[in-house]
């Protein structure tokens, strides 16, 4: 893999970077080798109430896991999102918000996003919540959604935003188990014109929920204009509850270590954890990051089109781009409504000069040849963004010349919720890129990889990605159960962070993801990591997406099973089958070629779009009785189609 080509930094982005790679490489070892005094300095980027004198207090031993930054310093997000750029910037647009019909559209400024925080801040006041009460948010992507998030933090509520596309069970779980006071809906949510009734999901769970709802109130927003049944004494209209509030709040000080919100993962792996994240390190991480991953500078059109009911929406949507007082495009939509060329189309509309998005939309752009971009300018692009999924080269190289015009650098941004912000991520002028590959740590990051026993392994190698140190944006705890926290990521390498993700380091230093431990296929004794087979896979013709699980194998130990979805028009055949075992066996050996291939309409995915490899080991054992968690599925129609037409029974 580390063969593979290699981008240096073009004159463009140094040209407008923050950091060359000198700055970076002198900025990384004062980063790792005087935490205390660089983390001193860069947390005054942030507008502090009182200062703070502590730093860094952390232990990642079992047993004694804690984690603080800043920890006697008051702040408020909602304060350093708005209020600190009014006298500059009160006129400047936070969003543009693009509605998911094209034409349907809105600009907010600065001054209005204040005005209604502060609005919506006293409207929950008044209805009783306040520092520390929990607010369960589940809302389309409409402004209301980093309104209510900032509304929260304004008063030092915990916000737990659930995504409108979960169902009414899936909500009630998640309000349960965070102990929410108020719900923050809206009437409908509208993605690629279909239409998802988030109130009457609300009001289905908290019926579900009975004698156990811990909800007082539910604020509701007129979106869509559809009538609901209005629970007396219970909900109420957001328009209402604000018409009355004045446009000014006094922000809530709090600790740096209160929390500041409580997210559930993605699933992909399992039952979603209740990941909690405080306030000042999270704060300095999500501003810091955008500013230097992104290079983003003031006059800078930034979309990042992911949704706010994922740790990506909160960070770079939300607090990341408004602590540095960015303008940024919101969209409500899906890649491919009304059809495919919409994503270029917001680019060419908005002017937009960094887009950030995930593979699996890239890939889903792909499938249909150069069809997404034709027509559209986008010669405002100047930087691209990934995050999600290990990026396959194939998308990669798509994604640079078809979107970037071979112009536009690609931060390959590896992280997770756990992460609160991106943590191995080139840097556009200071990273020399390698598709594929999520390059070199973010400052305060010391990644390693370990084998099986724990080892620290040295050099170019392979094995289980960890992290030997806190940093800022760390999440704290589980949410009600610090014990799961421990041994979920600290029991399995001692004093380490655990990441659950496979990962190479190449002789430049370099990480390549190789995919989720959990994931890796043991074939005649040769381990497979998942994204390496995958890659090759899609860089097929045929094939747009690809998945590959193990399976029992008499000879082998395991067997590799995958499942192929086609690129548009084309028709499975056993000769293509064959070709594509073919083409494994030659791209990268003969160990890695498919036993089974399985061609499918489409892949089960989380609603955030990762391929939910843990269903499609199920299927491929024949085990289809016991998928475990599926709340997170995005298509659960998915699955029966595969079930049925799985080829191990
Ligand atoms: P769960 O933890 O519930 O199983 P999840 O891990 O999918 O769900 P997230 O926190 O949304 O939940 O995703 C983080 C994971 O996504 C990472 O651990 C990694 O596997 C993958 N990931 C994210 N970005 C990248 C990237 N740039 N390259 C490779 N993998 C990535
Ligand atoms: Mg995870």
């Amino acid at each position: 893999m580390s063969h593979q080509q290699l981008y240096p930094v073009t004159q463009a982005a140094l040209a407008r970077t923050y950091l060359t790679n000198e700055q970076y490489l002198q900025m990384y070892q004062q980063s790792i080798k005087e935490p205390e005094q660089f983390w001193a300095e860069h947390g005054r980027r942030l507008d502090w109430i009182t200062p703070y004198t502590k730093v860094k207090d952390s232990s990642f031993e079992l047993g004694n896991v804690h984690v603080n930054w800043f920890s006697d310093g008051t702040l408020n997000a909602s304060y350093n999102c708005l209020d600190r750029h009014l006298p500059a910037k009160a006129n400047q647009v936070a969003y543009f918000w693009e509605g998911d019909e094209p034409g349907v559209q809105k600009a907010v400024t600065y001054q209005e996003l204040y005005d209604e925080v502060c609005q919506l801040a006293n409207g929950m006041r008044s209805l009783g919540v306040g520092k520390g009460d929990k607010v369960t948010i589940y809302l389309p992507m409409i402004p209301q959604a980093a309104v209510a998030l900032l509304a929260c933090a304004r008063i030092g509520a915990v916000h737990s935003v659930v995504f409108a596309g979960f169902s009414p069970d899936a909500l009630g779980s998640r309000i349960v188990d965070c102990d929410s006071k108020l719900v923050i809906t809206a009437d409908q949510a509208l993605r690629g014109a279909r239409t998802t009734a988030l109130k009457d999901n609300t009001d289905l769970a908290l019926g579900h929920l009975g004698a156990a709802n811990p909800v007082k109130h539910v604020i509701v927003v007129k979106h869509v204009g559809q009538n609901i049944d209005e629970h007396a004494g219970r909900d109420v209209w957001y328009h209402d509850l604000l018409a009355a509030q004045p446009k000014h709040c006094e922000p809530e000080p709090m600790n740096a270590e209160d929390p500041l919100f409580i997210l559930y993962t993605s699933g992909s792996t399992g039952k979603p954890k209740g990941v909690l994240h405080t306030t000042g390190g999270y704060m300095v991480w999500a501003s810091m990051t955008h500013q230097y991953v992104f290079d983003y500078q003031d006059g800078d059109v930034y979309w990042c089109a992911a949704d706010v009911g994922w740790v990506t929406g909160h960070t770079y949507i939300v607090y990341g781009p408004l602590a540095n007082g960015a303008t940024s495009v919101m969209f409500e939509g899906v890649p491919t409504y009304p059809n495919v060329k919409r994503i270029a189309q917001i680019v060419d509309k908005y002017q937009v000069n960094v887009l950030y998005t995930a593979p699996t939309a890239i890939r889903a752009l792909m499938a249909h040849g150069t069809a997404a971009v034709e027509g559209a300018n986008l010669s405002s692009l100047h930087l691209l963004g990934s995050v999600g999924e290990p990026i396959n080269p194939e998308a990669w190289h798509w994604y640079h010349e078809q979107v970037g015009k071979g112009q536009c650098p690609i931060v390959d941004t590896w992280w997770q919720t756990e992460t609160g912000g991106a943590l191995i991520t080139p840097l556009p002028g200071a990273t020399a890129l390698k598709p594929g590959s999520a390059t070199r740590p973010f400052f305060g990051v010391i990644p390693a990889i370990v084998d099986n026993e724990g080892n620290l392994l040295d050099g170019t190698c392979e094995g289980n990605l960890v992290l030997l140190d806190s940093w800022p944006g760390m999440m704290r705890t589980v949410f009600g159960d610090h014990d799961r926290f421990e041994q979920t990521y600290f029991s399995t390498y001692k004093g380490m962070y655990f990441t659950g993700d496979g990962a190479k380091r190449d002789e430049d230093g370099y990480y390549w993801l190789t995919g989720r431990v959990d994931d890796v296929l043991n074939v005649s004794g040769h381990r497979l990591g998942t994204a390496e087979i995958e890659s090759c896979l899609v860089a097929h013709e045929a094939i747009a997406e690809a998945a590959v699980v193990g399976y029992p194998h008499d000879l082998k130990g395991q067997g590799i099973y995958v499942f192929i979805a086609p690129r548009v028009g084309v028709e499975p055949s056993d000769d293509l089958t064959k070709a594509v075992k073919e083409w494994v066996r030659r791209e990268i050996s003969p160990i890695a070629s498919p036993d089974l291939i399985q061609w499918a309409p489409g892949l089960p995915k989380t609603r955030s779009g990762k391929i939910m490899r843990r269903i499609l080991r199920k299927i491929a054992a024949n085990e289809h009785d016991s998928l475990g968690d599926i709340s997170t599925l995005a298509d659960p129609s998915v699955v029966e189609h595969l079930i049925e037409n799985r080829l191990n029974k």
